[in-house]
């Protein structure tokens, strides 16, 4: 059982700055949770300070119920993985995975049937023999990985593991990091900057920026109710479109467009008639139908199964006019066409705050 709770953390660093400020998160045992935001958010900062690799400013961590805040790195029975894969090249892929319970002099017994399983866990049993300079990128960082197995540790911290291996390896260690979490059950906390890792791997995610949590939800909460103008555009890809427009009546208006609410639309605005919000897009949101937003067309893009198609609202060539939508099957649009969109899905954020605008409950 591990059990974690980050309870009022802040981060601030001998130079002054402050990469985190007060992060509260509660992980369940045997929960897979990603920690995403862009370069400079906070992630790793957070995630070494729950290693004890850094000093925690303020506030209190807890493992199982009991203050680890202070408790050295390496008796709080954690196991890290980087990006670097850090083997020993002189050593074989069975000495590398032993390396930890040899210098803790283990049982030489123990420690053979702890190798062997975490390398049948990873379909490694066949390289145990081989040198890490022989395996392939992905094969070391499972390597790196069964390193860490074989610690049984309470907690499994990952930071941007899969940044050294290429797109195609990257899509098959990451399914095979979610084959592990569910083989070993285990409570794992997982740092990266790619919002498509957070949406796959995670139970929950933690969307970070700049120090501040913004959101902790399942993937699909984030994805479906962003709580404001930075998780959806952070989550997503592609991003988001945004417009600022002004409520008014049952209409949106745009700098040069228009749309519709339904009911139930007009009725989360309530509080907003006649003034100005955000309005949110999801580009895979958006049909081409009769009667909707006039674009004309300045990219065509072919992905097989749909065509993500970039235009200018109402054909003014403005960043504010911008719009990228997904539509269905594969479209021929040239330069300069134009199409009419039909938006399926709003999401709308208060303009002062940037905070989502939501039913109330
Ligand atoms: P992320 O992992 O999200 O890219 P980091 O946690 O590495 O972000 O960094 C968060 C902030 O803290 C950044 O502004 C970074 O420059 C700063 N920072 C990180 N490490 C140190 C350090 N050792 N000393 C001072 N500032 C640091």
């Amino acid at each position: 059982m591990a059990q974690l709770s980050l309870q009022h953390i802040d981060k601030i660093y001998d130079n002054n700055v402050q990469a985190v400020f007060d992060c509260n998160l509660d992980v369940k045992d045997g929960e897979l949770i990603v920690l995403v935001g862009p370069s400079g958010c906070g992630k790793s900062t957070t995630l070494r300070m729950v290693a004890g690799l850094e000093d925690i400013s303020a506030g209190r961590l807890f493992l199982d119920g009991k203050d680890i805040t202070q408790t050295p790195a390496k008796d709080r029975d954690m196991a890290m993985v980087f990006q670097s894969y850090a083997l020993y090249g002189h050593m074989t892929i069975y000495e590398n995975m032993a390396f930890s319970l040899t210098m803790r002099k283990e049982n030489p017994n123990v420690i053979h049937k702890k190798v062997l399983a975490a390398a049948e866990i990873l379909g490694l049993t066949s390289q145990l023999n081989k040198k890490p300079a022989q395996l392939s990128g992905g094969q070391r960082q499972r390597v790196a990985m069964g390193r860490s197995i074989v610690r049984n540790p309470k907690v499994f911290l990952f930071d941007e593991p899969l940044s050294n291996l290429d797109a195609k390896l990257r899509g098959a260690t990451r399914r095979e990091i979610l084959l592990l979490h569910k083989k070993l059950q285990a409570t794992m906390l997982y740092v990266t900057h790619d919002q498509t890792e957070a949406l796959t791997l995670a139970d929950r995610i933690v969307c970070m920026s700049m120090g501040h949590v913004q959101q902790i939800g399942t993937p699909l909460e984030l994805y479906d109710a962003p709580d404001n103008v930075f998780v959806a555009s952070f989550i997503g890809l592609p991003p988001m479109n945004f417009f600022d427009v002004k409520v008014s009546g049952a209409k949106l208006i745009g700098g040069n467009f228009q749309v519709s609410l339904t009911p139930e639309e007009k009725d989360i605005l309530q509080a907003y008639q006649n003034k100005e919000i955000i309005l949110g897009v999801r580009p895979e949101d958006i049909r081409e139908g009769a009667g909707g937003v006039p674009i004309t067309v300045f990219s065509n893009e072919n992905l097989g199964m749909n065509t993500l198609v970039h235009g200018y609202i109402g054909g003014l060539k403005t960043a504010e006019a911008k719009i990228s939508a997904k539509l269905k099957g594969w479209q021929n649009y040239k330069n300069g066409d134009s199409a009419s969109l039909i938006f399926n899905k709003k999401h709308f954020f208060d303009k002062d705050t940037t905070n989502a605008i939501r039913k109330e409950a």
